[in-house]
């Protein structure tokens, strides 16, 4: 069986965590498999649905490396692959289902619909019997209608998942769902079923979410007289609490966006959503995308649910930080700074860059600390950085430095080391006077990026500027 899978995102929001790791597993699966990974966008509620928010999705496909072989943004010969288009398509099948007498024709309004429910049976929809009198007064009324699938009262509905095995619903527990609404659109459960069996998908990977909507689907392919495609649920992504990690509820973390604007790499939000709910079998953690590709399978999916853990997917990204190779950390690096109004231009902010590489987690992260450089100097923990300054033999130190910067236009981080280095030489003092002295009268603090880089940064005349500054402090004046 050649392998299609399909993404089916709702353009109804930002894109949640859960469903760019639905994409991802899709997308592995295809790639592992040699099959094809399809874009289809379910925007039949109209309420919610919009243009803007398919933009959003296409760009996090793209921006995450999800290649789409098929559907919106990749063309292909089953389409139209946006579900508004396909109204007629819908009409078509459901007509079909009329004349199988499988549906019936509904006239009450969602409200009264739920008022219906009893705890035997979900719905006990009073329209499933109406006779065909009552049926063509209905309508003769103008009353809306939708149209309903007749569900089985007794037996069972069941499937055999991938992830959980074999799942068997009571037929009584499955109410009369809706296939159209009242205002010609599709439900979702009809509208996924048409199209899966008509875009020849073979797997349907989706949140576990969706387990309840399963038997409805089994139910509406009976009918059909169509083969389901093989079913594999993902398991829930829990927050740390054990909750789950919800679209509503406001936790900016559940969105993917929050990692692109907080400066992730994509290819470690790429390894770290493939490995919620999916286990290789190793410890390994950090994988090219090609290892993920080759070991990923349906086997290791795993059942319970998965914690995302912030903490974790930080770590992660100071590693594929770290790893970049110097030119690609600096490219990569300046796109974002760029995005954060600081100024690329200015090439010192190289330097610090490239100090900082090793000492971010995200790119946020490295334009905060660089930001920092650029706001006047503070001594956030004023007691140390007396302790450190007050030595003696510091202020010769700053001293010394600043008239030597006085007699330089510029610096480079080569050439402020040797500055320190040639004042540790000349005033015949050791280093501890030197470097952390030096770093809390630049900078207020006792630690952060390379000290000669900070240097480069700052430049001459900053220097001297925070030298004096660093005086005053002692002396006494403000900065506290
Ligand atoms: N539009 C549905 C969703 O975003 C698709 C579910 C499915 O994959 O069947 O949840």
């Amino acid at each position: 069986m050649s392998v299609r899978v399909r993404f089916a995102p709702s353009p109804t929001g930002q894109i949640h965590i859960g469903n760019i790791r639905t994409a991802v597993f899709n997308w592995l699966f295809a790639r592992s498999q040699g099959g094809k990974f399809l874009l289809r966008v379910e925007d039949t509620d109209q309420e919610r649905s919009s243009e803007e928010f398919e933009e959003i999705i296409l760009k996090e496909l793209r921006w995450l490396g999800l290649d789409i072989d098929e559907g919106i943004g990749g063309g292909g010969e089953y389409g139209p692959y946006r579900q508004t288009h396909r109204l007629k398509i819908y009409k078509k099948y459901a007509e079909e289902l009329q004349e199988k007498g499988c549906v019936f024709p509904c006239f009450c309004s969602p409200d009264e619909f739920e008022k219906e429910k009893n705890p035997e049976h979900s719905y006990n929809d009073p329209c499933r019997d109406l006779s065909p009198d009552k049926v063509e007064e209905l309508r003769n009324k103008g009353v809306p209608e939708a149209l309903r699938f007749r569900s089985p009262r007794q037996g069972k509905v069941s499937f055999l998942d991938s992830v959980h095995g074999e799942i068997a619903f009571q037929s009584q527990v499955i109410d009369d769902f809706a296939l159209m609404k009242s205002t010609g659109y599709p439900t979702y459960n009809f509208a996924c079923v048409v199209d899966d069996h008509l875009m020849k998908i073979s797997h349907v990977l989706r949140g576990e979410d969706h387990i309840s909507n399963t038997p409805k689907q089994i139910l509406i392919y009976e009918a059909m007289g169509w083969q389901p495609p093989v079913f594999a649920h993902l398991p829930l992504i829990l927050d740390k609490k054990r909750r789950r990690l919800k679209k509503r509820s406001g936790q900016q973390e559940a969105f993917l966006s929050s990692y692109r604007n907080a400066g992730y790499l994509p290819e470690t939000v790429f390894n770290y959503l493939a490995l919620l709910g999916w286990s290789p079998g190793e410890d390994k953690e950090i994988m090219s995308r090609e290892e993920m590709v080759e070991k990923f399978s349906l086997e290791k999916i795993n059942e319970s649910g998965a914690v995302f853990d912030i903490e974790k997917i930080k770590w992660m990204n100071g590693v594929y930080l770290r790893n970049l190779e110097r030119k690609e950390f600096r490219e990569r690096a300046l796109a974002f700074l760029s995005g954060q109004g600081l100024d690329t231009e200015n090439e010192k902010l190289i330097f610090l860059m490239e100090a900082l590489q090793e000492k971010v987690n995200t790119l946020k992260e490295l334009a905060q600390k660089i930001s920092e450089y650029f706001e006047p100097l503070a001594f956030p923990d004023p007691e140390d950085a007396r302790q450190v300054l007050q030595q003696d033999g510091v202020e010769k130190v700053l001293s010394s430095l600043k008239a030597k910067v006085g007699e330089v236009d510029d610096l480079n981080p080569d050439r402020a080391a040797n500055l320190l280095k040639e004042i540790i030489k000349e005033l015949q003092v050791g280093g501890k006077l030197v470097y952390k002295p030096v770093r809390y009268a630049l900078t207020g603090k006792g630690t952060g990026a390379d000290l000669s880089a900070i240097m480069a940064y700052l430049g001459p005349e900053n220097i001297r500027m925070r030298i004096d500054e660093t005086f005053k402090f002692l002396k006494g004046d403000a900065h506290e």
